[in-house]
């Protein structure tokens, strides 16, 4: 199997897939500056499956398949605006959503400072060594274009942005030198969070609570995934503004950290943490995420 920086190579001197989105009624679609190209026929590429079904992504498991077929019908695939289109998760079928809690010190810094966000819940003021990873269940996953439909609104719900990674291939037991082998490409990720004494992972589970967009990128386009630019603002007005040089475990880190407690499938995604700045959103707000070299993306917030 070609790995991306070698199937990069490979096509090297013609265009190099580097955006796939998800979009409408589960269409496939090429993302180009401004417009997205319709090219959901390359997903006759894709095995058949049968019951029971695997526990990867088929998607991501195929996805050099998928996208050299892409490659050859781009041309003539119809294109419109990606403003014209109801993004969905780039990734249909993961297998987990694993996350990193208090990844970066002024957020573990606020965390502890502010009864609001700790609550007393020993397990949220730990460095993320102590605190290890949590899962947010695979029903949270919605694109940018479905929204968040906030659940508990009489209580704090948050904001966290995030860089997040789809895993391409399977890792168990992977060294932190080989962490970056197993990425099939990059997004951003939403960890919408209930406040209060709960376990994360009924916290951070309600339907719509993981938001996942704009697309996928892929690795050729993300050479340092460890000085990113990230932010996030809230009807116009800037909440979080960071970069990924910040996080205490990094993508290769938190690849060998996560495969060293379970193996990871393709399509399994990797949420690495929120920097300082997370604030409540109310239904009726408009977010703005933006990750430097993936993109932007605005999502809706309503009340479920
Ligand atoms: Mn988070």
């Amino acid at each position: 199997m070609l790995s991306w920086l070698r199937f990069s190579d490979l096509i090297q001197g013609s265009k190099i897939i580097m955006r796939l989105c998800r979009f409408g009624e589960g269409r496939l679609g090429l993302v180009e500056d401004a417009s997205v190209r319709d090219v959901t026929a390359a997903l006759d590429a894709l095995p058949m499956y049968r019951y029971p079904l695997p526990s990867f992504d088929p998607l991501i498991a195929n996805l050099e398949k998928v996208t050299s077929r892409v490659q050859a019908i781009a041309a003539t695939a119809p294109s419109q605006p990606v403003s014209s289109v109801t993004l969905l998760s780039p990734v249909a079928n993961p297998g987990k959503i694993v996350c990193a809690p208090v990844n970066y010190q002024k957020h573990l810094d606020e965390v502890r400072e502010d009864a609001q966000l700790h609550h007393n819940n020993a397990g949220t003021m730990a460095p993320i060594h102590t605190a290890g990873l949590f899962l947010k269940a695979t029903s949270a996953l919605v694109g940018p274009g479905e929204g968040i439909a906030l659940r508990k609104v009489d209580r704090r719900n948050d904001h966290e942005v995030e860089l997040a990674v789809v895993i391409g291939k399977t890792a168990n037991n992977v060294p932190a030198a080989d962490g970056y082998q197993y990425v099939a490409g990059y997004a951003i990720g939403l960890d919408i969070t209930i406040r209060g004494p709960e376990e994360r992972s009924l916290r951070k589970s309600p339907d719509s609570y993981a938001v996942l967009g704009p697309w996928l990128v892929t690795p050729d386009e993300v050479p340092n995934p460890g000085n990113l630019n990230l932010r996030i603002s809230v009807n116009g007005e800037e909440r979080q503004n960071s970069n990924t040089k910040y996080l205490i475990l990094g993508v290769a880190d938190l690849i060998a950290y996560a495969s060293s407690f379970y193996t990871l499938y393709p399509g399994d995604i990797i949420i690495t943490g929120t920097p300082e700045g997370v604030s409540p959103i109310q239904p009726g707000d408009i977010i703005s995420a933006c990750i430097e070299k993936i993109g932007t993306m605005e999502v809706k917030v309503r009340a479920a």
